[in-house]
């Protein structure tokens, strides 16, 4: 199975398919549908494929509340094969999607098998960390509601719990302001080198599909909104949120640009307080991503009122600027009942031990420092290890460095400075060469597999995990 289970204990006895199963059920038992739906759909798909290998008689399938006690994790959970049923024990409901996602596989496992039969055995499972991401970029191409689905669908089966979704940058806005209707206007589309119009954005009512969808698995959506940098679509829409007057324009191609927000102007801050809290009304999780990232400081110095502010609250350098400018939001953040969530050159200034760090520098053993030496929670996903817009071979064309299946698996939360603050490993995928859905999959596939291992046990060998993903290959491509 991936993630590798903690503890497998197999019998020498086989259990044949059954045509259907009979499912039992505590009395008090709601909020699986989604998952027993899936279930079921994966089941037809099965029997579908190798008829002869399903008995006549139908299986119990119970499922059972494990009792609370304290001193075990939350998503532990147990799969028990014994002729004559297979019981799924859990104390979270997350516990029970968990094990549905380790049955399926089983299942998938026996079917292409010779003997077409289910091992008979226990599994006890449960998570290293509670945090186990994906990001997707969706700012430098757009993909839509279908791909995000198919996105959080392939997440589910991997047991990663968080998208992180970058829905702006400089290249576009993707997420729908009724307090600021230029943002899907204006901000949302941009000109492309050839002249046509490129862009796009979800509404409201398409985020709230989405959130319920994602739930229904198990996910929780972090949005991000990139700033201060990385903001020139923002600029487009509502210039005056900038140091200076100018005619900004969306970028059509990619890189770090100087122009961004100004942190000097009172009526900046209110701006993006105002929208940070209609976007908290509309995401339920308990993260939002600020960005904080790649912030070229040059508007900045050359800004009187970015001037004024720093005298006012006598700060000593860019840095700190930014700085306030992250507590800030952080604060805000606060009142509306989240938890800020930033890229760790943030850390470069003093900031509020509160936000939590996403470590993403280098191999990010300095920002592990930074974090570990002010005390901030952080997340890892290093960019030479992490990042999925990497290539994922040598012979490949692309952009970046090369980062294997192997590469990504040698991830190691316990190399970095105090691990105890660690919350959870994410994979992250960028999209500025990303075109169009099979793309996505490509660079996606199968290193967020490796990640998500790392994320669930971190103690399995690659010699291990390349020959369970061999045996699997075919289950994860049907899910593409
Ligand atoms: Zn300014």
């Amino acid at each position: 199975m991936i993630p590798f289970p903690r503890e497998t204990e197999l019998s020498s006895e086989q259990l044949p398919l059954p045509q259907s199963f009979t499912l039992v059920l505590p009395q008090t038992f709601e909020g699986l549908e989604a998952v027993l739906f899936r279930f079921q759909d994966f089941y037809e798909q099965q029997k579908a494929a190798r008829p002869e290998l399903f008995t006549a008689a139908p299986m119990k399938l119970r499922l059972l509340q494990m009792p609370r006690i304290a001193a075990s994790h939350k998503d532990m959970h147990l799969i028990s094969i014994e002729p004559p049923k297979i019981t799924l024990s859990a104390k979270s409901m997350d516990g029970f999607r968990y094990a549905f996602s380790s049955l399926k596989q089983l299942i998938y496992l026996a079917t292409s098998s010779p003997a077409g039969k289910l091992n008979c055995g226990r599994f006890i499972d449960y998570p290293s960390y509670d945090y186990r991401g994906l990001h997707l970029d969706e700012s430098r191409h757009f993909f839509g509601m279908n791909t995000v689905k198919s996105y959080l669908d392939y997440m589910a089966d991997l047991k990663l719990n968080y998208l992180h979704w970058h829905l702006s940058d400089d290249q576009g806005w993707r997420l729908e302001s009724k307090r600021f209707p230029l943002l899907s206007e204006i901000a949302a589309w941009r000109k492309q080198q050839d002249g046509s119009r490129y862009g796009g954005f979800y509404t409201q009512d398409e985020i709230r599909e989405l959130i319920a969808y994602a739930a229904d698995l198990g996910i929780t959506i972090v949005p991000e909104i990139d700033l201060p940098g990385h903001s020139l679509a923002l600029l487009q829409a509502y210039p005056a949120l900038g140091c200076e007057p100018h005619k900004y324009r969306s970028a059509n191609s990619w890189g770090v640009f100087e122009y961004i927000l100004c942190p000097g102007k009172d009526a900046t801050m209110d701006f993006v307080k105002e929208l940070l809290q209609e976007y908290c009304e509309l995401f339920p999780g308990p993260y939002f991503h600020i960005g904080g990232d790649e912030v070229p400081k040059t508007v900045w110095k050359r800004c009187p009122d970015c001037q004024a502010r720093m005298r006012q609250l006598n700060l000593q350098d860019y840095e700190a600027l930014q700085g306030w400018f992250t507590d800030q939001l952080t604060g805000y953040l606060k009142e509306f009942g989240k938890k800020a969530i930033a890229w760790d050159e943030v850390l470069d200034g003093a900031v509020d031990k509160s936000l939590i760090a996403m470590l993403w520098r280098g191999d990010a053993i300095d920002a592990a420092k930074l974090a570990a030496a002010n005390g901030n929670s952080y997340i890892l996903c290093p960019n030479k290890i992490c990042y999925l817009d990497w290539k994922p071979t040598a012979d490949e064309d692309g952009a970046h460095g090369v980062s294997t299946v192997e590469n990504v698996y040698s991830l190691s939360p316990q190399r970095y400075a105090r691990p105890d603050l660690c919350l959870g490993l994410q994979a992250n995928l960028w999209t500025e060469y990303v075109y169009n859905p099979q793309d996505l999959y490509h660079r996606l596939h199968p290193r967020a597999v490796a990640l998500a291992e790392r994320a669930w046990n971190p103690t399995g060998d690659y010699a291990g995990f390349a020959s369970r993903l061999k045996a699997l290959e075919d289950y994860f491509a049907a899910l593409s």
